[in-house]
């Protein structure tokens, strides 16, 4: 039997994650659908047209280091190896914020997640992955120094986005030698419950994810894309 993809994505269980992890399983892939709430999770996937047994859910919180240590545990056991991780999951687009009047507790929880939850999940996950694995973060031109010059809003999801993006630089260095491709995607404006109504749909979202999915071995790696164009850092 031909070897199977493997690919986990976090935060899965509603908006972009889930249309990723939907189109992961129709192109083949096993999809672990991460969920902190796995109740969440287990719904989530009997909204997918998928075969069955094709997206596992697993319990995945990514800012508690021992929900992350757990799926990796259970991954190893069940599944092997990982192929591909989408660090999808993120919280609060903060536009009711200022950096000058900023709640720093709430600016700690929203780092906790948008930054260093995809930075420990990569860290439990590198090891479980092969020559030709790819990891995505899922960024935002929120955090793009050159996009969001002049603008003072979203100070917490900006700078979370921002250290998102230096950690695809950095990972790398490690990853690229051993065959892994390491990129950050803003999926654009998409209408979720983070986006909020008038952006693009869902469908859209996923494609710009799903294009470093998709890179040959030897395609770019520590870049930051949009629909597949370079976003200026
Ligand atoms: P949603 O708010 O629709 O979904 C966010 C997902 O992240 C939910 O499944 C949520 O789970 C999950 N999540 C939150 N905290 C955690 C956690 N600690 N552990 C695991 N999962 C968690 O957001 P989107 O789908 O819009 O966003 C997906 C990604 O795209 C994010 O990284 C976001 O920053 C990025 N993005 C989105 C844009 C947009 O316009 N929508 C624009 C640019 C970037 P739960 O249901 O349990 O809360």
């Amino acid at each position: 039997m031909a070897h199977r993809r493997i690919a986990l994505v976090t935060g899965a269980n509603r908006g972009i994650g889930l249309q990723v992890a939907g189109d992961l399983a129709q192109r083949g892939l096993t999809v672990i659908l991460g969920a902190r709430d796995i109740a969440k999770g287990e719904q989530a996937v009997q909204q997918l047209a998928v075969p069955a047994g094709r997206v596992r859910v697993c319990a995945l919180d990514v800012a508690d280091d021992g929900s992350v240590r757990q799926a990796a545990e259970h991954i190893l056991r069940e599944m092997g190896h990982v192929d591909v991780l989408i660090n999808n999951a993120g919280v609060d687009y903060d536009v009711d914020a200022d950096a000058i009047d900023a709640d720093l507790d709430r600016v700690h929880r929203d780092i906790e997640v948008n930054l260093f939850g995809a930075w420990l999940t990569t860290i439990y996950m590198a090891p479980l992955m092969r020559r030709g694995g790819r990891v995505v973060n899922v960024s935002s031109g929120a955090g793009s120094f050159a996009e969001t010059a002049g603008s003072g809003a979203t100070p917490a999801y900006s700078i979370g986005e921002a250290a998102l993006n230096m950690l695809t630089v950095k990972l790398p260095v490690d990853l690229r030698p051993r065959g892994i491709l390491v990129n950050a995607v803003c999926p654009g404006w998409v209408a979720t419950d983070m986006g909020g109504r008038g952006g693009r749909s869902v469908q859209d979202g996923a494609a710009s994810v799903l294009w470093a999915v998709d890179l040959p071995d030897d395609g770019p790696s520590a870049g930051f894309f949009c629909d597949g164009e370079p976003v200026p850092w």
